[in-house]
C-alpha cells in the first residue's frame, strides 16, 4: 500500500514526539527517583493517554481545575493590594513550580510528579491567606471540628472538583494524592484513620518532600521583596538583621556600587535563591548517598526525610522566617487586615450556622448528609478574597 506524503510525515512526527517524550522524562532518572510506570494509579482506572503519562495528565488536571483558577484572587501575605506587583497564591504557586522542577532536574527526580505537586500544594487555602486559614479553624472548634488546608486540598481534588462524567474529583494518581498530604506535615495515623492508605508510617517520596523546602524559599525570598515594595521593611534593616541577605548584599555593593538600591536589592535576592537551590541540591545529594538510598523504597523506610539544607543554610533559612514572622507577618501594619479577616471569616460562618437557608442550593443538599459546620468550612474555603468581601456586605453588611 502507498501511504500519500502527508500520511508519512505525520506518523514519522508521532514516532519522533513519542520518542522525544521518553527521553525527555526518563533521562537521569535516580534510581530513588518516582517512576510513573511503578504509579499505584488511579482511584478509577483509567486507559493511559496517547502522549502524556500520567504525572502529566495530573499535573494538567491542576492546571484545568476551578479551584487552580481561584488561586488568583486569594491572598498570599497582604490582603489589601498595595501594589500590583505583590505575589498572590496563584504567582506564588508558579514560582514554586519553577525552583522544583530545576531542584528536580538536578536530583533526578521525576519533574513531571514535582510539578504537578508543585501546583496543588495551595489549592486548599481559604481566602485572606494565613489570617483565613486561622479563623476557619477557630470558627470550626468551636463545633469540635477544624480545618487543615492540606486535608480541604484532598476533598476538593477528591469530591469537589466535577469534571468527569464518570466519578467525581479529579481521579489524580495515587502518589500524587500522597504528596498532597504529606508534603509539609506528618499526620498520625491514630488521629486521621481516614488516611490509613496514604502510608503514614512511611516518609512521603523526595518529589513531595521537596516542595516543603521550595515553597520556603520561594515565600521568604518573594515576602522580603513584597515586604520592601510596601515600604514595610528596609533594605537597611534586612541587611542588619537576616545574616544570608547581609552577606549577598555586601558583595552586590562591592560589585555595583552605582546601582539603584532597587537593582542591588534584586541582585542580593537573587543570589540568596542560588544559596538556598544550591544548598538543597547539594545537601540533599550527600543525604542520599550517605543514607544509602538507592529505591524508593529506601527513601520512605529512611527514618527522616532526606530533603533538607545544610545546617548552616537551616540555621539562616530559620532566621529569615523569624525576621519576617516579627517584621512583616505579625507587624501593626497587618494587623487591622488580620483583624477584618478573623471578623469577616468569623461572622459570616456564625451567620449561615444560623441560618442555613442562605447557603446556596448544592450546599443546603450536602447539609443533609454531612454537618452543616463542615459544608460552610467548605464554602467558605473555596472562596475568593473578592467573593468572601461581596458575601459579607450581603450578609452582614450594615
Ligand atoms: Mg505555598
Amino acid at each position: 500500500m502507498v501511504q500519500s506524503p502527508n500520511r508519512c510525515s505525520f506518523a514519522a512526527r508521532d514516532k519522533l514526539a513519542t520518542g522525544y517524550w521518553q527521553l525527555a522524562t526518563d533521562f537521569k532518572l535516580a534510581d530513588f527517583a518516582v517512576r510513573v510506570e511503578q504509579s499505584r494509579g488511579r482511584r478509577h482506572p483509567e486507559p493511559s493517554h496517547a502522549y502524556r503519562n500520567d504525572f502529566q495528565r495530573d499535573r494538567d488536571r491542576v492546571v484545568h481545575a476551578r479551584a487552580f483558577r481561584r488561586l488568583e484572587a486569594k491572598t498570599q501575605v497582604f490582603t489589601r493590594r498595595y501594589s500590583d506587583h505583590f505575589r498572590n497564591r496563584l504567582t506564588h504557586t508558579i514560582e514554586v513550580a519553577q525552583i522544583s522542577r530545576t531542584i528536580a532536574a538536578q536530583l533526578g527526580l521525576n519533574a513531571d510528579l514535582v510539578e504537578a505537586l508543585a501546583l496543588v500544594h495551595d489549592i486548599g487555602h481559604p481566602p485572606f491567606g494565613h489570617a483565613g486559614e486561622k479563623a476557619l479553624d477557630a470558627a470550626m472548634r468551636q463545633h469540635g471540628l477544624s480545618f487543615d488546608h492540606n486535608l480541604h486540598a484532598l476533598r476538593i481534588v477528591e469530591d469537589f472538583e466535577l469534571r468527569y462524567a464518570a466519578f467525581r474529583g479529579l481521579n489524580l494518581t495515587f502518589e500524587v494524592r500522597e504528596g498532597i498530604i504529606k508534603h509539609s506535615h506528618d499526620y498520625d495515623a491514630r488521629e486521621h484513620p481516614e488516611l490509613a492508605e496514604y502510608l503514614l508510617d512511611q516518609r512521603p517520596p523526595l518529589e513531595a518532600q521537596l516542595i516543603d523546602l521550595t515553597d520556603e524559599i520561594a515565600y521568604n525570598t518573594a515576602d522580603l521583596d513584597d515586604g520592601c515594595e510596601a515600604h514595610l521593611l528596609s533594605v537597611e534593616q534586612i541587611a542588619e538583621s537576616v545574616e544570608i541577605f547581609g552577606d549577598c548584599y555586601k558583595d552586590v555593593r562591592k560589585l555595583y556600587p552605582a546601582a539603584a538600591e532597587k537593582l542591588q536589592f534584586n541582585e542580593a535576592l537573587k543570589r540568596i535563591f542560588d544559596r538556598l537551590v544550591g544548598d538543597l541540591i547539594a545537601n540533599t545529594r550527600a543525604r542520599i548517598a550517605e543514607a544509602g538510598a538507592h529505591s524508593l523504597e529506601d527513601v520512605r523506610r529512611y527514618p527522616e526525610r532526606l530533603a533538607a539544607f545544610s545546617a548552616k543554610v537551616e540555621e539562616q533559612r530559620r532566621q529569615l522566617k523569624d525576621f519576617l514572622y516579627e517584621n512583616l507577618y505579625f507587624s501593626p501594619a497587618l494587623e487591622g487586615e488580620k483583624e477584618d479577616a478573623e471578623r469577616i471569616v468569623g461572622e459570616l460562618f456564625a451567620h449561615w450556622m444560623k441560618e442555613p437557608e442562605d447557603l446556596p442550593r448544592t450546599y443546603r443538599e450536602k447539609a443533609e448528609r454531612e454537618p452543616l459546620p463542615r459544608i460552610i468550612c467548605d464554602y467558605i474555603a473555596g472562596m475568593t478574597d473578592p467573593f468572601i468581601y461581596q458575601q459579607y456586605e450581603k450578609y452582614c453588611g450594615e
